[in-house]
């Protein structure tokens, strides 16, 4: 049996006619930067993230572009530090050198995998401005600890939501707790547009609006220069036609991956292979945007290929800490021993809404027979 990590073509297809309509609807419409589909867009995301209560969502043109226009629109700048972890995706860094600021790496916990609050306390200098926890493969960091700590230093937070959309922290979505939340639309995500698009989520309407001149060159309004350092990223129209259709089907699509996430942790319970999974924090649920199990770093890369030759796709999310990448390298502090061991020994299995149970069970019985031969 030939599984892939991920098919997006069947997501397309179950909505396909309602997408090329509304496609065609805005190609027809001749209005393709900022109009109706992206302020509908921004106002039903933001209902589905708090409903009535207050807070605004500014579309953009990426995830990565979500958190570097949050990190200016938060004051952060040249030469100042932002403490986030070193087992994320490229872009959490890149957004942060992109703007001249400095990545300091904070270790994770073991058994979350995501950002210790313990650990934030001790990275802190006098150049510190700014946290960002990722949430990462869906699950929800511990906030409520790392609030405290930016509260006492006078540290904004951005959440890296972009694997996150849907995700609960002690009843609250993920990427409305911090001071902003970066989204991203990639076309992979829970929430994937066909193409590139990502959104901020802010509470406060002076952020909004610092924000809206921020994605677009520092205008507030056509031919009006009011700020520097705007950028041109704009959610398009057609993108976010797309978005305000998937968006409909988003709850339906992640109560999906629960279940299916469920259904790989049941069947690794029964299969008494000795590989641990992700925890959650109390009072979270995650957004299961990968299934991501940690063998063990002796037989982690002999298991990738003897399962491709079966036919299953896995891929590692991520395979380095960033400090060891050669664009993050000169960032190094400290080494992040608990990152370190994740990304020598985690693979993440082929996961999305469509997958079938016989399909995980297969992935099961494969993965046993595998390590069985290693
Ligand atoms: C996907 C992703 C991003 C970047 O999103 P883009 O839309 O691809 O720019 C940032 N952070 C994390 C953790 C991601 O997974």
């Amino acid at each position: 049996m030939e599984i892939p990590f991920l098919d997006l073509r069947t997501q397309y297809l179950e909505l396909k006619e309602e997408i090329d309509y509304a496609v065609a609807k805005v190609l027809n419409s001749g209005w393709y930067i900022l109009g109706k589909e992206c302020n509908e867009f921004e106002s039903e995301f933001k209902k589905y993230l708090v409903d009535d209560n207050e807070g605004y969502v500014i579309g953009v043109n990426s995830g990565t572009d979500a958190l570097k226009l949050s990190l200016l629109a938060a004051g952060v700048g040249h030469g100042d530090e932002v403490i986030t972890v070193a087992n994320t995706a490229i872009p959490t860094a890149t957004a942060i050198c992109s703007i001249g600021a400095i990545p300091v790496f904070c270790d994770v916990d073991p058994k979350t995998w995501l950002i210790n609050p313990d650990l934030i306390e001790a990275s802190i200098t006098r150049k510190t401005k700014c946290i960002i926890p990722v949430h990462l493969y869906g699950a929800a960091c511990n906030l409520e600890p790392l609030l405290n700590v930016a509260q006492r230093y006078g540290l904004s937070v951005i959440e890296d939501v972009a694997q996150a959309t849907g995700a609960d922290y002690l009843g609250r979505k993920c990427g409305t707790i911090g001071d902003f939340g970066a989204f991203s639309f990639y076309p992979s995500k829970n929430l994937g547009a066909n193409g590139d698009g990502g959104a901020v989520f802010v509470r406060k309407s002076a952020q909004r609006d610092l924000l809206r001149m921020l994605r677009n060159y520092g205008q507030s309004s056509r031919y009006s220069a009011d700020i520097q350092g705007g950028e041109n990223s704009r959610l398009d129209e057609i993108q976010a036609a797309i978005l305000r259709i998937k968006l409909r089907h988003l709850n339906r699509w992640n109560k999906k991956r629960f279940e299916l996430s469920r259904y790989y942790r049941e069947g690794f319970k029964v299969s008494g292979l000795d590989l641990s999974l992700q925890e959650e924090y109390k009072g979270t649920s995650s957004a299961n945007h990968l299934f991501v199990v940690k063998s063990n770093r002796d037989i982690r890369d002999r298991l990738i290929h003897k399962m491709s030759e079966r036919g299953i796709q896995t891929l590692i999310h991520y395979p380095y800490p960033l400090y060891l990448q050669p664009a993050f390298k000169r960032y190094i502090r400290i080494k992040n021993e608990s990152s370190e061991e994740l990304c020598a020994s985690i693979l993440s299995l082929p996961f999305h809404q469509y997958l079938r149970l016989d399909e995980i069970d297969y992935v099961i019985k494969t993965m046993r027979e595998c390590i069985n031969e290693i």
